[in-house]
């Protein structure tokens, strides 16, 4: 069943009977007056907050003939037209099902013409970031120069995804979210021209629901109206949509505080009992942890967020219970498990897979925080290099380890114990030392044989060629490089032919790619026997120019000792700052519009 009765009831027939937007309408309306109306308009916000409206409402001014300029009458003929999706001259095209090239043809055919019966031309074309390339092409074309008394209004969710193209050629308004005072005053109105009766404790519920949107405010106000008589009381709508969220959610909250699972089983239990539909719960959940995020950052941000006064501060008391960067991963860990559930075809599992998490996540502090932290308390801070770092370290062999940081390697020293004053040779030599490394033949000169890494330029070589040649950059990795003075040999052990032979076709590519990123020529030799090294070598090698996760992580626990001390002091996994920012920059989640 769908409700829309309501919202298309109440939609504003004049701009006056607008909610919100004021920033919108008022600059519209002064062009309207000036006769100074743009050809192309693009309109971006969440849904249902009025974009369409505002351009139908523009499409009644212009084509008016009884109103003044900015006041549609909303009575004759044109007017009722437009407002029924009848009047020829005003064009209404959902770009979600009408995204083809042809469909903009046709329309750029249609703007050709002089308007059939009104004053104006008007295409509205809704949710256009769907609009196919070739579309957005032939748009593209109108804009440029368009006909005269032909307008276009562009609605959209998502403007981001619209070309340059077009938006340098649109002026464009960005709607908002109505606030919790403009549908309350709006829903109020509603309610009493129809006759009936609602609760404040009712009336709240429905809005905190509709986040923001007139319309899904409307269509729930309709649900609530249709199902009570008279009076709409705070129980009836509890009843009608299933649960308390805010109850829920300040228990769920609690659970994940204090790790305790059984309390957050128990939550995924009640909303599965109640028959609420799983994927609103776990995008409410997202919506939840934002807004405790949000809260923890800055309390001043309760305005971004659409709940009820006694809810925000039960939130803000619960989210100072929280460390940011544990919010962060929170919600990340929500919002992946809420894709997992829409997905899945056990949707409850996953959910309580997904609560059980969340409850259980181990508290993370920021290493920079930590970092900071100890600073001040003097407990680290020496600028020593090298530092031991046990994934790596088994590589090393203890006899070849510096002194100075030989007893680092053990993961149970603490780091002012562990940061040593001496700084320690650079880690890559420590792992691969030139002693253990054979010496190869080729060309018939004796070359040293040298860890990937150490030879200087050769992972920034293999990264350049996996750039433009991937096939050669693969076979150069199979080999083990050995320097001596101006040459490079690479090896290759008789197994590894293939890519020798590989390497000889591109020859004379690889000899200019050489000169240019080594400065060194390369030679290229087949050997007998096998180096012990070689495995590691190639590992070392991907390390260098593809690292996981992980690696990269490593990689900068080499470079700096106090962070790399840190992470096995706190035996933390560490969310890279990269992944942090991008997380802080992050308006809010999906959930939220
Ligand atoms: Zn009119």
């Amino acid at each position: 069943m769908t409700y829309h009765a309501l919202a298309r009831k109440y939609r504003p027939s004049t701009f006056e009977e607008m909610v919100g937007q004021e920033h919108v309408t008022g600059t519209l309306r002064a062009a309207l007056r000036n006769g100074k109306l743009s050809h192309a308009y693009l309109f971006s916000g969440p849904r249902g907050c009025g974009k369409t409206t505002v351009a139908r409402l523009l499409a009644k001014a212009l084509n008016c003939a009884v109103g003044a300029a900015d006041l549609p009458c909303g009575v004759c003929d044109s007017c009722k037209g437009i407002a029924a999706g009848t009047w020829l001259d005003v064009l209404e095209i959902d770009a979600a099902s009408h995204t083809g090239v042809d469909n903009i043809r046709e329309l750029r055919d249609m703007a050709q013409y002089s308007p059939t019966k009104g004053q104006c031309r008007v295409f509205i074309i809704d949710e256009v970031h769907m609009l196919s390339k070739g579309a957005f092409n032939a748009l593209l074309k109108i804009l440029e120069e368009p006909p005269a008394r032909v307008f276009f209004f562009f609605a959209t969710t998502e403007p981001n995804r619209i070309p340059r193209t077009i938006l340098s050629r649109c002026q464009r308004f960005d709607f908002r979210l109505l606030t919790r005072d403009e549908l309350t005053a709006r829903l109020e109105e509603i309610v009493a021209t129809e006759g009936m009766t609602i609760d404040p404790g009712a009336l709240r519920l429905v809005v905190s629901q509709a986040e923001g949107s007139m319309r899904d405010a409307q269509s729930l106000l309709d649900q609530v109206l249709a199902a009570c008589e008279g009076a709409v009381t705070e129980q009836a709508v509890v009843d009608l949509f299933g649960l308390v969220q805010s109850d829920l959610f300040r228990e769920l909250n609690d659970a994940i505080l204090t790790h305790d699972a059984a309390a957050a089983l128990r939550i995924a239990d009640r909303v599965a009992g109640a028959g609420q539909s799983l994927d609103d719960f776990a995008a409410q959940l997202v919506g939840n942890l934002r807004n405790l995020m949000l809260l923890r950052i800055d309390p001043a941000l309760a305005a971004g967020i659409s709940l009820p006064e006694e809810q925000i501060s039960v939130l803000r008391g619960q989210a100072e219970g929280f460390a940011a960067q544990d919010l962060l991963v929170l919600l990340e860990r929500a919002t992946r498990g809420f894709e997992r559930i829409h997905r899945s075809t056990q949707p409850r599992v996953v959910l309580e897979a997904l609560l059980v998490e969340l409850a259980l996540l181990e508290s993370r502090v920021l290493l920079s925080d930590l970092v900071r932290r100890l600073d001040a308390l003097g407990v680290v801070g020496a600028p020593a290099t090298g530092g031991g770092n046990p994934r790596s370290a088994g590589k090393s062999t203890p006899s070849r380890s510096a002194p100075a940081t030989g007893g680092a390697h053990t993961t149970s020293g603490h780091a002012a114990a562990r940061v040593s004053a001496a700084p320690a040779p650079p880690r890559v030599a420590e792992a691969i030392g030139p002693e253990d490394l054979p010496t190869v033949s080729a060309g018939g000169e004796v070359f040293q044989a040298a860890a990937a890494c150490t030879v200087s330029g050769w992972a920034g070589f293999i990264e350049a060629m996996l750039a433009t040649s991937p096939g050669i950059a693969a076979c150069l990795m199979e080999g083990i490089p050995a320097e001596r003075d101006d040459r490079i040999a690479l090896t290759y052990p008789v197994e590894k032919e293939f890519q020798l032979q590989r390497l000889r076709q591109d020859l004379a590519l690889l000899e200019t790619e050489a000169r240019t990123h080594l400065g060194r020529k390369l030679v290229l030799e087949l050997v007998d026997g096998d180096h012990q090294a070689r495995t590691d070598h190639r590992e070392d090698l991907r390390r260098a120019v593809a690292p996981t996760e992980n690696e990269a992580l490593d990689n900068e626990r080499r470079k700096d000792a106090t962070l790399d001390s840190l992470v096995d002091l706190i035996d933390g996994e560490a969310i890279p700052d990269a992944e942090r920012e991008d997380w802080l920059r992050r308006p809010g989640g999906d959930s939220a519009s």
